[in-house]
């Protein structure tokens, strides 16, 4: 019999995603799933169409380590034509397995052991995780609601998150699980700190495209002198709803895309062939493919918010994603938010996560807890109901 332990010390506690158990709770009490965020209608039929060509035609071995040349070009126009920021595909853009491998990439090619990492909690699961595998810590910096709702931090607390060991901020905008959208002022604080400190930084933006009230997003790039120290990580999940395609890319100066790609090459090497010239044909549809998908989800926002209002819980309407956090103590005192998950399927029929797993500092987020808007509007509107009926009882 084996003695010894399997798993690495480096992912000691981790254990199963939130996602894989509460979408698996979904499956197995046939509740409506608002937990894990991905969208239950599909893309634009010209993205789904040129995949289904691309597999006909014979896309289906390893594309370049790069990624396909039609999709770098894209994303370059891309970037271009949504924020005028130039970038060489040949050397500035690499595609990866979603933004999961971008971030994988990007923490592994670039941390040593001891070195630190600023993050704004809550923040994805993923980001501990890489930080940890890569032997290097992370320190947190709250984002908290305001009087209004709108969650914010400290500038002082980022300032003192700074030590002589830190070697990057990671930063998420707009932000899961929040739906924040980071102001100017605020990424130039973020800007200001990085400068003064000589701190990379990586961003996270895969819900660009997903701004609610006619917000626009900045990447954190396009302020002055932060171009040549910021990776920018995207992928085409959110966008063309296609959270199963896994494309993703980095984007960025030369050398902080080839740290990336240094490590990137040895966890996948490469993905989706077939998807990659689907995802370039989907990154030039018109703006009003991107009008109309934020139209769809913001009612859908609209919908959720409303209802879980009425249900009772104190609820911060998100500026942008697929989410919206609640308090639950309002409906359960005890504030008790993976018990209240962990019921709420066989209590209601809905599946929702608890925030405290985005949180470095689990107490943060004990009393929170996240619904998907990403689904069709009888879905959520079903839920909702299905909440009133059975949260205030
Ligand atoms: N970052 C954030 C903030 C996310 O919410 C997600 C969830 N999908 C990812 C990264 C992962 O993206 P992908 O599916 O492209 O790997
Ligand atoms: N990004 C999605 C979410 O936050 C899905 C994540 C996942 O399944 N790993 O819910």
């Amino acid at each position: 019999m084996l003695a010894r332990t399997a798993l690495t010390s480096k992912l000691a506690g981790f254990g199963t995603t939130i996602f894989a158990e509460m979408s698996a709770l979904a499956v197995e009490t046939g509740a409506i799933n608002l937990g894990q965020g991905f969208p239950d209608t599909d893309g634009p039929p010209e993205v789904l169409d040129a995949a289904v060509a691309a597999i006909r035609s014979g896309v289906n071995q390893y594309p370049p380590g790069l990624g396909a040349p039609e999709l770098r070009q894209a994303i370059a126009d891309h970037q271009r034509r949504f924020y005028g920021i130039e970038l060489d595909p040949s050397t500035e853009i690499v595609v990866t397995a979603g933004a999961t491998e971008a971030l994988a990439g990007a923490l592994l090619g670039m941390l040593d052991a001891g070195d630190e990492v600023v993050v704004f909690e809550p923040m994805y699961d993923s980001y501990q995780a890489c930080i940890a595998l890569a032997g290097a810590r992370a320190v947190p910096v709250l984002l908290a609601p305001d009087n209004e709702g709108r969650y914010v931090f400290d500038p002082a607390d980022l300032r003192a998150a700074v030590t002589e060991r830190t070697k990057l901020i990671l930063l998420n905008t707009p932000h899961n699980p929040t739906g924040k959208v980071f102001t100017v002022d605020e990424l130039a604080t973020i800007a200001e700190v990085a400068l003064e400190r000589d701190l990379i930084v990586v961003t996270d933006e895969v819900y660009e495209h997903l701004l609610f009230d006619d917000r626009q997003h900045v990447p954190i790039s396009t302020l002055p002198s932060m171009a040549e120290r910021t990776l920018t990580i995207s992928s085409g999940g959110k966008t063309f709803n296609t959270t199963g395609w896994k494309v993703g890319w980095v984007s960025g100066p030369e050398p902080l895309v080839t740290a990336a790609r240094t490590a990137k090459q040895f966890l996948t090497y490469v993905n989706g062939a077939p998807f990659q010239p689907a995802m370039a044909v989907g990154l030039a549809l018109p703006d009003a493919y991107f009008e109309g998908l934020v139209a769809e989800l913001q009612t859908a926002r609209d919908h959720l918010v409303g209802g879980l209002r009425a249900a009772g819980f104190t609820t911060y309407e998100p500026e942008a994603t697929y989410f919206a956090t609640v308090d639950i103590r309002p409906v359960d005192p005890t504030g008790d938010g993976m018990a209240f998950c962990r019921s709420l399927p066989q209590r209601c029929g809905v599946v929702a996560v608890p925030n405290e797993v985005f949180y470095a500092r689990a107490e943060h987020g004990r009393h929170l807890v996240r619904f998907a808007c990403c689904k069709r509007l009888e879905v959520i509107d079903a839920a909702v109901e299905r909440l009133i009926e059975g949260v205030s009882r």
